[in-house]
């Protein structure tokens, strides 16, 4: 038997199964024998500030799909002796502080002066800016789903949506950084910050996807180096 993990953030939706079954089956081909057991899944889902675990049961007589799996808050008896319960596993789950992203396991870092620095930190910063980057998950969803759709044949329009979808990943990392090294009141504005990145050569978008956005923001060579899409601190 094979357990495998899924870490997503936001509630838990029917997609996530579907990725995990993806992953799942994957594992099942790759690694497991006919007479091995079904791969169980471990779904870990966000749920308000902490992180749930959930198993997640092959349900072979289900077709293929996301129903393919039952969601359940314990073992099925006949396995429980060589799994750990879930409230085991959720001792070991980091979790993100709602507020500031970062991440530590429940009662150990979550009180701590590192935290209260960064949380501090994060709070007056977003407060100043009146704009809270999201955070690393959630941020690199928004960047995965943007690049699929600007690799897809949608309309002009759907794939600029996906464009600024990435830029944003970008620049909520970007400006991330720059609030952990306390150099964020330096940080470009959004428009400013795409027309940075504008001006690289070696971006993936396609021409007309191009050309839109530069009319729109214009370009700002040499502010951020080509291929990178952290802003410096050092101007
Ligand atoms: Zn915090």
């Amino acid at each position: 038997m094979n357990t495998t993990e899924e870490l997503k953030t936001g509630k838990f939706k029917p997609e996530f199964a579907g990725q995990l079954n993806f992953y799942l089956s994957a594992i099942d081909d790759k690694l497991c024998h006919s007479s091995d057991n079904p791969t169980i899944g471990l779904l870990l889902c966000k749920n308000k500030n902490k992180l749930v675990a959930e198993y997640a049961l092959k349900d072979v007589s289900k077709p293929i799909g996301v129903s393919e799996y039952k969601i359940m808050k314990s073992i099925p008896a006949n396995l429980k002796t060589s799994l750990p319960t879930i409230e085991e596993l959720e001792k070991h789950i980091p979790a993100a502080c709602e507020v500031c992203g970062l991440l530590f396991l429940p009662g150990d870092l979550g009180e701590s002066r590192e935290h209260l620095d960064v949380h501090n930190r994060w709070v007056s910063a977003t407060n100043f800016l009146k704009y809270s980057p999201t955070h690393h998950q959630e941020r690199e969803s928004i960047k995965r789903e943007g690049h699929v759709i600007l690799q897809s044949n949608g309309s002009l329009e759907k794939r600029i949506q996906g464009a600024m979808m990435v830029l944003r990943a970008w620049f909520d990392r970007s400006l991330e950084a720059s609030i952990a090294g306390s150099f964020w009141k330096k940080h470009p504005k959004f428009d400013n910050y795409v027309a940075m990145i504008l001006s690289h050569k070696d971006l993936s978008f396609s021409g007309d996807v191009l050309k839109y956005l530069k009319n729109k923001f214009g370009i700002n060579p040499g502010q951020i180096p080509d291929g990178q899409s952290y802003w410096k601190t050092t101007y």
